[in-house]
């Protein structure tokens, strides 16, 4: 229905997020290392793209402002996804250019909700399809499409990918 792309460095999350979208019929892409973000985007096309806020080298922040800042890519709508949730942050992320905000942990009916909100009428996964099709597929994919994941150890926590010893991550926006 969609193309999102997912700009995350942590692989659980990565899964997570793949796997939901594409539950709900959407084509999901993956990026991992955001300074190659914005030449990923390019070569995809999103309808929308999805930001980790705490990623090495370029900052979930900075990749909302380079986008926003791209000719081509000015106008694609950015949900910003974080796991740390600081006063203010909401506003500094909305500030760059993204239009929704949602903190980890997340329910899965609030992410998906999100997602929605922010696709194009022809391109959010249809009621039939997101309550036949693709519930099929979140079953066989072993997601719960109703369940709310508040606990914090369903989602890859943030501290797993901290730098390695191997990469001092002194680019790291920690805000
Ligand atoms: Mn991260």
């Amino acid at each position: 229905m969609a193309k999102i792309l997912i700009v995350e460095d942590n692989a659980l999350n990565i899964k997570l997020f793949c796997d939901l979208l594409a539950a709900h019929g959407h084509q999901p892409q993956a990026v991992t290392d955001s300074r190659l973000a914005l030449d990923s985007a390019r070569a995809f096309g999103p309808d929308l793209v999805i930001t980790d806020i705490q990623l090495p080298h370029v900052s979930g922040l900075e990749l909302i402002r380079l986008l926003r800042a791209d000719k081509e890519l000015g106008k694609v709508p950015i949900m910003a996804v974080t796991a740390y949730a600081a006063q203010g942050d909401e506003e500094k992320i909305r500030g760059a250019g993204a239009q929704s905000y949602v903190s980890k942990p997340i329910s899965v009916m609030k992410f998906v909700a999100a997602v929605q909100d922010l696709l194009p009428e022809g391109q959010k996964a249809t009621a039939g399809e997101k309550n036949g099709v693709a519930r099929d597929s979140a079953e066989k994919a072993g997601i719960d499409d109703t369940a709310e994941i508040d606990d914090p150890e369903s989602w890859a926590n943030e501290e797993a990918d901290a730098p390695g010893p191997q990469d001092p991550g002194g680019e790291e926006d920690s805000t």
